[in-house]
């Protein structure tokens, strides 16, 4: 198995900001020059970077996903979860960064964020270095 980090959501649609704890385990493991790949390995949850600095960017970004992709829309799958599934291919799975002087290189309001799109649940999040 990769190594992970525990990502524990209380929403059922939310974006955590899991940046400190990327950082706190690239530094565990002590690579100082390199790349992080960090993976969800969830068919309901993705990742993605972007702003941090101010909380209004995730909040618009959770409602416009939620009215491109509504709840309830006719979908086949029987789990009754297709708008989580959706979000999350839109969303993608794995995000790349840059490790320098064994820290993450992000932009000045740049976070990586967990995007739950089906909990509230305890998820995992694998972490690569090279
Ligand atoms: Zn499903």
């Amino acid at each position: 198995m990769p190594q992970s980090i525990s990502v524990k959501t209380s929403s059922r649609v939310e974006m955590v900001d899991i940046t400190p704890s990327v950082q706190k385990e690239v530094s565990r493991i002590g690579v100082t020059d390199g790349i992080c790949v960090v993976y969800v390995p969830h068919t309901t949850a993705g990742i993605t970077i972007n702003e941090g600095a101010d909380p209004a960017v995730c909040h618009d970004v959770i409602s416009m996903l939620n009215k491109l992709v509504p709840e309830n829309a006719g979908y086949r799958h029987m789990e009754g979860n297709s708008d989580s599934h959706i979000k999350t291919s839109i969303i993608g799975s794995s995000v790349t960064v840059i490790i320098e002087k064994g820290h993450i290189v992000l932009g000045t309001w740049q976070k990586i964020f967990f995007c739950e799109f089906d909990g509230p649940r305890s998820r995992k999040v694998y972490l690569k270095t090279m």
